[in-house]
């Protein structure tokens, strides 16, 4: 089913590929990374050229819940701990530039996109500190930040952690008006990139600067990306019926939800799952908290879409690899990428156009954080292992990245690769990668 930005916005087409060009810059993927991106360089005078596979704002941006924030669930405590308080520090000012920024461009341009400020507020129904951990840490780096036990919420908490002046918008109205005047193909996936060629089936793009903004880069090298990321995949509901939040929630104990307003509806989150190890039954799950909590609303929509999780928990933003100098990478939002992707645009245009960047070395895509990683390590070694040893010894229903056996998730009839999170319609069409190519699926 389509999101409520799908159903409530419709972007213009654009041309495909009409064959093969030079460009100054160009961006592999029109989603809120890409777009942002083109945007701050064109703007700063460089020739950039988008490369969309299907249709811009169609990948995961249709599918989040656009709360815009540098909460980013519990971060600051590990980043000082394992990053260091320099790097975390440098993070949160990030996302709070990144915060004004949206709010500068949205006003100085008059543009429509529901975009308003609200306070991001983590929740607790358990015991335990975390919290207070979160809150401590907040105010070192100099976040405005308070503790609470009110909520808008029907339950009560234990405890709230709120950022104050953060915003929440409509993603694609915001797309629309920004993409106005970007060179943009669409339905001209990028096969292959090698130095300055890009590679597509309507013909080649050479371009000085490449950046990948395709949300989870298809190359498996340079770069490793598969081996730094999984992706996980939730669920969302739109609810009829229920009076406006003005601030927006997630729960940091297991199987919390998230909530935000958007107009009448509220947007309600949760029951994520790392993509190809299926739970049950999710949106019967958020359905059953709807009945309890909210008994006369209605479901309007529901909703899936995943996002790429970096081992560490700090996005991927800026060169993609030493051994391709020209090559950028956007990537490893975890689930936050509306206030990072703004971060990641402001930090690769400023490098392009050899600017100072303030932030580049927390988010290096070159930094190795054992002590933040560890765990997340082991248990991605040993789901893409299990995945790949039951490709080999099923080879039907293979993933066409690495080979990977798929799984099926029946809440959305997909099959969902275990390993890196590429997804197939029923019949094995590519839906999203890393994978490039459909694949075939015997039938039963
Ligand atoms: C359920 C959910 C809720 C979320 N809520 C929030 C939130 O409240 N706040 C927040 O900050 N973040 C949130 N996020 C995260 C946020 O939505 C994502 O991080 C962000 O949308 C990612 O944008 P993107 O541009 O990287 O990816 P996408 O929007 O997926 O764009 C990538 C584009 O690249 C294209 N592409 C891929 N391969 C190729 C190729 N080979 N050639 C050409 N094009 C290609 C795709 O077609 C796609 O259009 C949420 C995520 C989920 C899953």
């Amino acid at each position: 089913m389509k999101s409520i930005w799908h159903s409530t916005q419709l972007l213009s087409p654009y041309p495909s590929l009409p064959g093969s060009i030079r460009t100054e810059a160009a961006v592999i993927g029109g989603g809120l990374a890409g777009i942002l991106t083109a945007y701050y360089l064109t703007r700063s005078g460089i020739q950039t050229t988008i490369l969309e596979a299907r249709r811009i704002g169609s990948g995961q941006t249709s599918g989040t819940t656009a709360k815009i924030t540098a909460q980013h669930n519990l971060i600051y405590q590990k980043l000082i701990t394992c990053f260091g308080e320099g790097d975390a520090r440098m993070y949160a000012s990030a996302n709070q530039q990144a915060i004004k920024e949206y709010s500068r461009l949205i006003h100085s341009h008059s543009i429509d996109c529901d975009f308003r400020e609200a306070s991001a507020c983590l929740y607790t129904r358990s015991a335990g500190d975390s919290l207070q951990q979160e809150y401590k840490a907040a105010s070192r780096l100099g976040i405005p930040a308070r503790l609470s036990t009110d909520t808008e919420l029907p339950f009560p908490v234990r405890n709230a952690l709120y950022f104050p002046h953060q915003a929440q918008f409509h993603p694609l109205k915001f797309l629309k008006a920004i993409t106005k005047g970007l060179t943009i193909y669409e339905n001209t996936p990028v096969l292959s990139v090698k130095g300055h060629q890009i590679h597509t089936s309507l013909g080649d793009v050479t371009a000085r600067h490449i950046i990948f903004a395709c949300h989870y880069p298809f190359l498996l090298w340079p770069g490793l990306y598969f081996a730094r990321m999984y992706q996980s995949r939730s669920y969302c509901l739109s609810l009829a019926g229920i009076p406006s939040l003005q601030d927006m929630y997630l729960g940091i104990d297991p199987g919390g939800l998230s909530f935000r307003s958007a107009g009448n509806r509220l947007l309600l989150g949760g029951c994520s799952h790392r993509t190809g190890i299926i739970p049950d039954n999710p949106y019967q799950r958020l359905q059953n908290f709807v009945h309890k909590y909210y008994p006369t609303a209605k479901t309007v929509s529901h909703w899936s879409a995943q996002d790429c999780m970096p081992l560490d928990q700090v996005p991927y933003i800026g060169p993609f690899s030493f051994l391709e100098p020209d090559w950028y990478v956007i990537t490893g939002f975890g689930k936050w990428g509306m206030t990072t992707s703004m971060v990641a645009a402001q930090l690769i245009s400023r490098k392009i156009c050899k600017k100072p960047v303030p932030w580049e070395s927390v988010f290096t895509p070159r930094r190795i954080k054992l002590k933040a990683s560890w765990k997340e390590a082991i248990t991605h070694l040993s789901e893409s292992s299990r995945g790949l040893a039951l490709g080999l010894i099923h080879p039907d229903r293979r993933c066409s990245h690495m080979g990977c056996r798929l799984k099926w998730n029946p809440h959305e009839c997909t099959w969902e690769c275990p390993c890196h999170g590429s997804r197939f319609s029923h019949q094995g069409k590519l839906l999203s990668g890393p994978a490039q190519t459909s694949v075939s699926i015997p039938s039963k």
